[in-house]
Formats: C-alpha cells, sequence, structure tokens
C-alpha cells in the first residue's frame, strides 16, 4: 500500500498528460494532473485544434477564387477575423470543457496551478504540497524567438491565434511546419505573405524533392519567398514594423510572426533538484519506455524534443500508463509515424526520405509523379501535385511514401497503415484506384529510376 497522497502525479494537462492520467486511473492509480494554463494544451488551446480551423477558414478565400472557373458569378467577399476567432475560441472552449469530462469521469483530481518538484516524491502546487510514488512530466513546448533586436515586437503562433484583427500584410520568419501552416493561413484570409528563411528549402528534414516542390508552389500561391536569408532586426515604424533582412532588403509589415521553432518547457520545475538531467536545448532525455534519469520520474511529449507530435505525446502517455500502471510492458514506437503539414497545398509523408533511404539501404527505386490536378484545368490555378514512393532495389517493399497536394493528410493516413503492413511495389499496383482522384496516382506510378544517393 503506497503511503503517498497519489500513484502519480502528472505536471501538464495537455495530450500526453492527459491519455497516461485517464489510462493510469483506468488500471486503478490514484492520479492528480496540475496544469497552469487550461487544459487540453498546445494542441487543443493554442496549435493543432484552433490552427486547422483557421486553415478551413482561409481555404474558402482561394475556393471563391477558383469557383470562377467552374460557373460561379462571386460577388465581392470579405472575411471579419474577429468573427473567426470568436468561433474558434467557442469550439476551443468545448474542446477544454470535454477534456475536464474526461478526466472527471476517469477519477482523475485536475489541479489547477503552476507545479514544481520539491522533493523525490513532492510536488507543490499553490503552495500545497503532495506526494507521489510517480511523477509523469507532459510540460509541452514553447515557441522560441530568435535573439535579435526588436525580438519582443515578433508575435508567435500563439499570439496569432488571439489576434484580433487581421495584418494586411505580414512577414513570417522560418521555414518549418507552423512557417509553412500560418503562410497559408493569412494569405487565404488576404495578407500580403512574405516568408523568411535561413535556408535554401523550407521544411528541413523532408524529402528533398518534396522541400523543392513545396518552396515552387508556394511561391506560385504568390507568398513573397526570402530564401536563404537572415534577419537582423526589428523596428517599430508608426502602426508597422521594418523587418531588417541580412541581405540589406528592409520589409514593411503590419506584424512579424516568428515561426523559429519550439523550447521544452522544462525551466523551473525543480527537476535539477532531484537529480532529472535536462539537455542542452532544454529537454529532457528519456529511455524506450520514457523513464527519465530519475527512477520514479517519467516524462513524455515535446519537453522529451523526440518527435514533436500530439498522436506521438499520446502514444508515450499511454505506453508510459501500460508500462508502469497495467502491467504491460510497452516501448514507445517511433516508426513508420505518418507526418503532415497543413500548408496550402500540404505536405505529408511516411517512412524514409529518398536520401535517408539511400543512406540505409544504398540503392532504392524511386516512383514520382508531377502533375496537373484535375480541380486546376478549370480553376486555372497554377498548381502541381507531387506524388512519390520510394522501394527497397531487390524487395520492392516500399520505405517512403510522399505527397504535395491538397488534402495531402487525409491521403497519407490510409498509406501509412500500408507501410506499417509491409506492402510492397506490387501490392500498391494490384490495389485499383479511385477514379477519378489525387489518391489513385499512388496506385497508378509506373516508371522508376534507380537512385543511390540524392543530394540536398
Ligand atoms: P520547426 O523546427 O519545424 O521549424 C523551425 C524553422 O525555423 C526552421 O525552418 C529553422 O531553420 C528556422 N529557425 C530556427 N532558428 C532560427 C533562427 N534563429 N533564425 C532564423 N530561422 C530559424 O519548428 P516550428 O516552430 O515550425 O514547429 C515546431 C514543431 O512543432 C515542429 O517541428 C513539429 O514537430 C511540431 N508541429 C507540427 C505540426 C503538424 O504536425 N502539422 C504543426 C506545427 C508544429 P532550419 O531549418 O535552417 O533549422
Amino acid at each position: 500500500m503506497s503511503t503517498h497522497d497519489f500513484d502519480l502525479f502528472v505536471i501538464g494537462g495537455g495530450s500526453g498528460g492527459v491519455r497516461a492520467s485517464r489510462i493510469a486511473a483506468g488500471y486503478g492509480a490514484k492520479v492528480a494532473v496540475a496544469e497552469e494554463h487550461r487544459l487540453g494544451g498546445t494542441c487543443v488551446i493554442r496549435g493543432c485544434v484552433p490552427k486547422k480551423l483557421m486553415m478551413y477558414a482561409s481555404q474558402f478565400g482561394m475556393a471563391l477564387e477558383d469557383s470562377k472557373g467552374f460557373g460561379w458569378g462571386v460577388p465581392e467577399a470579405s472575411h471579419e477575423w474577429q468573427s473567426l476567432i470568436r468561433a474558434k475560441d467557442i469550439e476551443v472552449a468545448r474542446l477544454e470543457r470535454v477534456y475536464e469530462e474526461l478526466l472527471g469521469k476517469a477519477g482523475v483530481e485536475a489541479i489547477k496551478g503552476r507545479a514544481t518538484i520539491v522533493g523525490a516524491h513532492e510536488v507543490r502546487v499553490n503552495d500545497v504540497s503532495f506526494t507521489a510514488s510517480h511523477i509523469l512530466v507532459a510540460t509541452g513546448a514553447t515557441p522560441d524567438v530568435p535573439e535579435i533586436p526588436g525580438a519582443e515586437l515578433m508575435v508567435t503562433s500563439s499570439d496569432v491565434l488571439a489576434m484580433q484583427h487581421a495584418p494586411e500584410r505580414v512577414a513570417i520568419v522560418g521555414g518549418g511546419y507552423i512557417a509553412c501552416e500560418f503562410a497559408g493561413i493569412f494569405k487565404g484570409l488576404g495578407s500580403k505573405v512574405w516568408m523568411v528563411h535561413r535556408g535554401l528549402k523550407l521544411l528541413r528534414g523532408f524529402d528533398e524533392q518534396v522541400r523543392e516542390h513545396i518552396g515552387s508552389e508556394l511561391a506560385a500561391n504568390d507568398i513573397q519567398m526570402r530564401l536563404a536569408n537572415t534577419i537582423v532586426g526589428v523596428e517599430r515604424k508608426h502602426n508597422a514594423y521594418l523587418l531588417f533582412l541580412g541581405s540589406g532588403e528592409i520589409l514593411e509589415v503590419d506584424q512579424v510572426m516568428a515561426a523559429t521553432g519550439r523550447r521544452p518547457n522544462s525551466g523551473s520545475l525543480g527537476l535539477e533538484r532531484v537529480g532529472v538531467h535536462v539537455d542542452a536545448r532544454g529537454a529532457i532525455p528519456v529511455d524506450s519506455f520514457s523513464r527519465t534519469s530519475c527512477e520514479h520520474i517519467y516524462a513524455v511529449g515535446d519537453v522529451t524534443n523526440r518527435l514533436n507530435l500530439t498522436p506521438v505525446a499520446i502514444h508515450e502517455g499511454q505506453a508510459f500508463a501500460d508500462t508502469v500502471f497495467g502491467g504491460m510492458p510497452r516501448r514507445a514506437d517511433h516508426e513508420g509515424i505518418p507526418l503532415a503539414v497543413f500548408s496550402q497545398p500540404q505536405v505529408a509523408a511516411v517512412g524514409l526520405t529518398e536520401e535517408q533511404a539511400c543512406a540505409i539501404h544504398g540503392r532504392v527505386r524511386v516512383y514520382s509523379s508531377v502533375f496537373r490536378p484535375m480541380r486546376a484545368a478549370l480553376s486555372g490555378r497554377n498548381e502541381r501535385v507531387l506524388v512519390k514512393l520510394i522501394a527497397e532495389a531487390t524487395t520492392e517493399r516500399i520505405l517512403g511514401a510522399h505527397i504535395v497536394a491538397p488534402d495531402a493528410a487525409e491521403i497519407i493516413q490510409g498509406i501509412a497503415i500500408a507501410l506499417k503492413a509491409g506492402a510492397t511495389k506490387a501490392d500498391f499496383d494490384a490495389t485499383l484506384g479511385v477514379h477519378p482522384s489525387v489518391a489513385e496516382e499512388f496506385v497508378t506510378l509506373r516508371n522508376a529510376r534507380y537512385s543511390t544517393s540524392r543530394q540536398s
């Protein structure tokens, strides 16, 4: 019998923390979860959910433009940013209540406040101490802003989601997930958009051909690209901002958004007090069971900086609870996780990039196709879709699948199942297409090239 107040004390009520709490409670553990802001964490409150709602809003702008080619007479349309933010806030609050109810039903005690670890088995929230046999850190991450003069004038994705007015002109710094996604959101809602990125290509870590393709698609969608360009400072100019670029160019805009990565929330938690190691980036290193350097303290989600995605945090939380409270040891599995960037068009992938596949397997077969989607025939939009499969040279097992297209995220989910099941090119070939669709290209790819390396 435990002499502690709780069997598990979870710090952070986001996707990973809530899943771990509920599952552990389901196994009979006495569980508390402390959240300093709002239950739901990054994904629900200031990430995936509100971002996707804003992405939907922005797509109507493009649909209105495209509809003319299909015979629609569209009167001048306008968008009310404040109405969107209000509607989005209502939905987010609804989901927050769903999270509260889920915890309540599971018998988890939700505590509002910032938790600090004050002893090996002791956590303090609002000056009240609790003891627990296990502690789980699931505190997520926060947007990081580059250290340049005027950095405090930049907004982050969290600020944008609460902004009361749409900027007419916006510069987005960074070339990762958030930069690409918000470029599409702002563009679709009527802003003039610049992307300022220090690299030559967007989306580091993705397949090189995909990176080239999305860069040209965003540029074709009238996003002003400033690649291989650094930022040196931001200044206020009346109601606008000046963004100074390394190239000497000065952009005058109404908002400068930093989308330059996220920092794990590991500070001021008292981790050092109990011997939990934190790396130079502030991430908590863990083993495959999500155990930290301290035996009874675990960590899941973005604070561990493994693969910073909501389904991954949920999976890690579940595996932790199964292992520690369910008597079923499960390692977190980070293989074959499908990825999607909700840019416009979307980018989605599962498995290896061509470069990774060549590095591991030496010689691979690459099937790819770039084509104009049917919708563009009448809309007149200058857009191209990329569909790509990478197969092992001898067995033709599919090692990676990549797509840049509208609804790419919806398409890759099914492909990810095929890859998990070990599908070969022959399995893809034996599957009939859904016609006419973009997705059918995955089962009609015919011409292969051999690749041994594709330089970035
Ligand atoms: P990313 O790591 O995806 O991208 C950060 C970008 O900022 C990179 O292009 C990077 O360039 C650039 N950068 C970093 N530091 C600087 C600097 N000092 N000056 C200029 N540029 C800089 O981070 P995000 O913030 O976009 O997203 C964080 C994470 O959240 C993602 O990696 C992803 O794991 C997750 N996420 C997932 C989403 C999804 O699943 N759809 C959506 C949003 C976020 P370089 O490439 O040269 O390093």
